[in-house]
């Protein structure tokens, strides 16, 4: 697990909380692993290579297992096979229908949703707390497994990466190579990216395809916009969306341009369930966890 240990010295700052670094034995490990990423790095030097499908999956466990180090799901299971239930669903209306997808709620309060590459989705307990609704829930999903069907995530790692190889004149960068910046080309980026977000066209892409996947999975074409207008009425400064606000454009500008790609196509699904009474017995599931 070449990825996990790779990206076990990402520091996640914001919601997410702090994760420890790579000392002692499992730093030890993970130098010797090194040698295993260097097909994948080979690839990020030359940028215009893609990573292969088993290396992006993988990634992204990496990714999943140090956010999950921070918040770990919430322990229940009957609350993260609904999510899943939800979620695969969405994620099978997608042009990727066959990665491994991985849906999971996580023990915080903040309100957020966090896509990695390969196909691992984690919404909030703060943001199932928010959602009304599982069409609502569906068009958060949908928004996250856009980003992992445009591979927003990996294709910005590998950019900052093949940046950070560039900037460090990275002569050993090279397969075959062992060293320290070949590892620091990929974990800088990784952990801005959960810190600091992705661009806003690839944040206001993934809430077009959400939208289509969402109504394509046979729910309410309405239910993101909604929790965007939830999440608009939601003040600025409030502690549990400061990463969320940090890390994606405004919600009210989101919507202003949800509603002008919707315009009127979506009007003839306006019938589409929204599935309230069966998400709301996952959330109260959820709250009655957290009480115990
Ligand atoms: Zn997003």
């Amino acid at each position: 697990m070449n990825a996990r240990l790779l990206l076990c010295a990402v520091v996640l700052v914001g919601a997410v909380g702090i994760v420890a670094g790579c000392a002692g034995p499992q730093g030890q490990a993970f130098m010797d692993n090194i040698g295993g990423v260097e097909g994948l790095m080979k690839n990020i030097k030359q940028a215009t290579g893609t990573i292969q499908e088993p290396e992006e999956i993988e990634m992204g466990e990496g990714i999943t297992e140090t956010l999950l180090g921070a918040r770990p799901m919430v322990n229940d299971p009957e609350v993260q096979r609904y999510v899943n239930f939800v979620g695969a669903w969405v994620a099978a209306q997608s042009d990727r229908p066959n990665l491994p997808w991985h849906f999971a709620v996580n023990d915080s309060d903040h309100v957020n949703a966090f896509a990695a590459p390969g196909g691992y989705i984690i919404v909030t307990k703060g943001m199932m707390n928010l959602l009304q609704n599982e069409a609502e829930l569906a068009g958060v999903l949908g928004h996250e497994i856009g980003h992992v069907v445009r591979k927003h995530h990996l294709n910005a790692i590998r950019k900052g990466a093949y940046m950070n190889l560039l900037g460090a004149g990275a002569a050993g960068a090279t397969a075959g190579s062992r060293g320290g910046e070949l590892v620091n080309a990929l974990v800088g980026p990784t952990k801005e990216l959960y810190s600091r977000g992705l661009d806003k066209d690839d944040e206001f892409d993934a809430d077009r395809i959400g939208v289509v996947l969402a109504t394509r999975a046979g729910y309410d074409p309405w239910g993101l916009a909604a929790a965007l207008q939830t999440l608009a009425k939601i003040k600025a400064d409030d502690k549990y969306m400061a990463l969320l606000f940090k890390t994606h454009p405004n919600p009210s500008d989101r919507l202003d341009k949800l509603g002008t790609a919707m315009g009127t196509t979506f009007d003839r699904f306006n019938d589409r369930p929204q599935n309230a009474d069966r998400f709301q017995r996952a959330v109260a599931k959820i709250r009655m966890v957290a009480a115990n």
